[in-house]
């Protein structure tokens, strides 16, 4: 399986990243060796002062598709899931600065944490209406909802399936709201959408 990211999704994000709004989504991937499962803790990896959390509502494919368009994009989902795409800030600047790639700073092992579970996308009223939040010990740090996303689900799935074939069980990241920050050592992070806790684990 592979894991599709989508960034700058929502616009005060760029913002506080200091990045323009942009005007198609931003797609990078990450390797399957960086999926962190079942709550396990988060290792802050050595080479790294600045891992910040992008909480971020997940969707799982349930179809192989290629070129999908968007008015049938809503088939190749049913469930919907919350994960952290964790990002090594100061190595992403310095990617950044030289125009290099992002993988160092976003696909190293441990970078793509999954909740415990999904949620079926029957059991939201509105899917362009889901509350998603992070907590950490027991402060909430971010707090999104899929209405401010700059790419709808169906329109990231009908974007990255002109590129990539998109197989069953691959996971795509749709961003991240503003509020994002630095973990440490010892933090306990919640993350909820709407009243349901997916996933609670432990940096070290
Ligand atoms: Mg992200």
């Amino acid at each position: 399986m592979k894991i599709v990211c989508i960034g700058r999704n929502y616009a005060d994000h760029a913002k506080e990243m200091g990045s323009e709004v942009p005007q198609e989504p931003v797609i990078f991937m990450k390797p399957d060796s960086a999926l962190l499962r079942n709550n396990a803790p988060f290792f802050i990896p050595e080479w790294s002062d600045n891992i910040h959390y992008e909480t971020e509502l997940v969707v799982k494919i349930n179809r192989l598709g290629k070129n999908i368009s968007e008015k049938f994009a809503h088939k190749y989902y049913d469930e919907i899931g919350l994960g952290v795409d964790f990002t090594a800030r100061d190595i992403q600047e310095k990617c950044k600065e030289k125009g290099l790639p992002w993988e160092r700073a976003k696909a190293f092992d441990g970078s793509a944490v999954i909740g415990e579970y999904f949620i079926n996308k029957t059991e939201f009223p509105d899917l362009t209406n889901i509350d998603f939040h992070l907590e950490i010990n027991g402060e909430t740090k971010q707090s999104g909802n899929t209405k401010d996303m700059l790419f709808s689900i169906d329109k990231i799935i009908a974007e990255v399936s002109k590129y990539f074939t998109l197989k069953i069980g691959d996971l795509i990241y749709t961003g991240t709201p503003v509020g994002v920050g630095k973990v440490n050592i010892n933090d306990d992070l919640k993350g909820f959408i709407e009243d349901q806790c997916l996933f609670n684990f432990k940096v070290k």
